[in-house]
């Protein structure tokens, strides 16, 4: 029963993990706290048993964005959903409601506040089939987003004690956890806790680019993932309007995002972005709760994130769809010297540092990143993942000795008085500024590193630094100290190991230019969502006409058919009614509503 359900109004055969599970114990009038990660599949938990009982589900959700999402992907499966809340006018939410008395509507999405005011009219009218509590950790003042009317839902619970209550979150922790059981006073509620594992999601880690390289770096990536939507997030709001203005320059179709830019400039977008009006979204951290894109891509972190929280849940927008995605981060230590300023201003400085130190480790591993990640979050697994750049290429080390006793001593013969940048002009043997006004280029270390180009400098000098060979005095202009472990390198009572840098290009010397180097990219290869077998042709051609029928009805183009769907219809190719009702996330009413002009393109491409 509840799989026909499944396939019949949201085109799924299989349940994912606990689905099933969550929705028997709904089913049977009981209690229960939902962990999923992003793209886990939450709202079906509450949305099929919503189908299968009778009356209407509440269903509660702190932004409007977010409600506006779900329903009209609901009413594009034929279910009958609305959404009251304070961005409608009157007029409208008086209908809205007239509908809900007459029992017709499955779904009601409502703002905390505006069903607070609602528990003793429109609630005592309606037969309510089931709260479903979403985005619940907004109850906890421990976690990023609380909101303070979450705090009042107790109510529920004591005025519609034959009502069970599903609270749904992707933040995990144990505090925010006995949080929201013990503040919606849930009754003997069932705790189901899927993995927060994301095996899509590709992990990779750049260390030590400098800007033009990271630059180079990302417009190959974007290019490998050709009219994909990506998000890129930078440190601060001068990067975001720095990268997108580059981007744009590459023909690249980018939005900014920040807190500076006001709620209407925010408000376009984030519009922009869900309606693929623009490919990419360069923003700060700001940017992400309210989207519920499930055909992002790829996230690039243009630097590093304060803490590994912030970092699983940032890539977690992308591949909500469950295709494989990408994910690439850069770090540098002028992220490091950034990051580790704003968590000793913070007053909660000892966590954040602890944090920091965290993300760092993540970014310095030799092993599996996937393995640190869930360790993290409290899982642990047997295997490596595959799918990160440690286990596709692990990282190969030699005895980096003389390379760390040159930088190391040029760190001593200034007096410890150098900032990673003079210090790598002055091992290059560069004619800067400050290099000569100091007269470091008559020390005896000047140029001795020529031989290494600077990008790979700034690479070895982080190592060094995770290695703990030097200290940056943060409170010194950021100038290098060399610790006791440096010493003992530096003087030559033990030896240092290095990782080899690897880097993406292959490199190639052009005729007429001695000497310089150009590099030429490594071939484009087709993004990993395709599948094998795939028309790349007959998808965009999919695409097109997804988009083409999205526009028409004002909505994103993911609500019409995700791009799993997509590639699977370029990849089976169905030409009958019956067939392209059978592809996975088509169900009875997308078949009706979209068949014929799919299967009016398919046949052209399987002729
Ligand atoms: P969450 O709210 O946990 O972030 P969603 O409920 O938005 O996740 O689901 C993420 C994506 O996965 C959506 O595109 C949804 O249609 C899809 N999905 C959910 N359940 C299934 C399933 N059983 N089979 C295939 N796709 C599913
Ligand atoms: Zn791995």
């Amino acid at each position: 029963m509840i799989e026909k359900t499944l396939k019949s109004y949201f085109g799924y055969t299989h349940f994912r993990p606990l689905q099933e599970a969550v929705i028997r114990h709904i089913l049977a009038r009981k209690d229960a706290l939902v962990l999923m990660p992003t793209g886990g599949g939450k709202s079906i938990c509450y949305q099929l048993p919503a189908l299968l009982m009778e009356g209407t589900a509440i269903v509660v959700s702190p932004l409007i964005s977010l409600m506006k999402d779900q329903v009209e992907s609901l009413q594009n499966n034929g279910i009958i959903a609305r959404a009251l809340n304070s961005g409608c006018d009157e007029t409208t939410n008086a209908n809205i409601r007239f509908e809900c008395r007459q029992g017709r509507v499955k779904l009601l999405y409502i703002s905390p506040e505006r069903l607070l005011l609602e528990t003793n009219y429109l609630l005592k009218d309606i037969k309510v089939s089931l709260f479903a509590i979403d985005e619940a950790h907004c109850i906890s003042q421990w976690g990023h987003d609380f909101r303070p009317e979450y705090t009042q839902l107790n109510v529920l619970r004591r005025q519609f004690p034959d009502v069970p209550i599903v609270a749904l979150t992707a933040t995990a922790d144990k505090i925010t956890r006995e949080d929201i059981v013990r503040q919606l006073e849930l009754r003997d509620p069932q705790t189901f806790i899927s993995s927060f594992d994301r095996p899509n999601l590709s992990l990779d880690v750049r260390r030590g680019y400098q800007q033009k390289e990271k630059l180079r770096t990302l417009f190959e990536f974007i290019r490998r993932h050709r009219g994909e939507s990506g998000i890129v997030y930078c440190m601060s709001r001068n990067t975001t309007e720095k990268v997108a203005e580059k981007l744009e320059e590459q023909g690249i179709r980018t939005a900014v995002y920040h807190a500076g830019l006001s709620v209407r400039q925010r408000d376009e977008a984030q519009e922009d972005f869900i309606n693929d009006r623009v490919q990419v979204v360069c923003a700060t951290i700001a940017f992400g709760m309210g989207i519920d894109k499930s055909n992002v891509r790829w996230v690039v972190h243009y630097n590093l994130p304060k803490s590994i929280e912030s970092y699983y849940q940032e890539i977690g927008r992308a591949g909500r769809d469950g295709l494989p995605s990408d994910t690439l981060l850069f770090y540098s230590i002028g992220d490091i010297v950034l990051l580790k300023k704003f968590a000793q201003e913070s007053n909660q400085q000892d966590i954040n540092e602890e944090k920091l130190r965290r993300m760092e480790q993540y970014a310095e591993a030799d092993i599996c990143r996937r393995r640190i990640l869930l360790n993290y979050f409290g899982e642990t697994t047997d295997h490596d993942c595959g799918n990160c750049d440690v286990c596709r290429n692990p990282p190969q080390r030699f005895d980096g000795t003389v390379i760390v006793q040159k930088a190391l001593s040029g760190i001593a013969r200034t007096g410890e008085q150098v900032g990673t940048r003079t210090l790598i002009d002055l091992l290059r043997g560069s004619v800067s500024q400050e290099v000569i006004e100091k007269g470091y280029d008559k020390l005896k270390t000047y140029g001795v590193g020529r031989d290494i180009p600077g990008r790979d400098w700034q690479d070895y000098l982080l190592q060094m630094l995770n290695l703990g060979y030097f200290e940056i005095a943060y409170n010194e202009g950021n100038r290098l100290k060399i610790t006791e472990a440096g010493r003992k390198v530096l003087f030559g009572h033990e030896r240092a190991e290095l990782v080899v840098i690897r880097r993406e290009e292959r490199v190639v010397r052009t005729a007429g230019k001695k000497g310089k180097p150009a590099y030429t990219l490594v071939e484009p290869t087709l993004s990993p969502a395709f599948f094998e077998g795939e028309d790349p042709h007959l998808f965009e051609a999919l695409r097109q006409l997804r988009k083409r029928l999205a526009d028409q009805q004002a909505i994103p183009a993911y609500l019409v058919l995700s791009d799993k769907t997509l590639h699977q219809l370029a990849t089976v190719r169905p030409v009958t009614l019956a067939a392209f009702g059978e592809v996975s996330g088509i169900g009875e009413f997308k078949k009706e509503k979209y068949g014929k002009d799919f299967l009016e393109v398919i046949t052209q491409f399987v002729r």
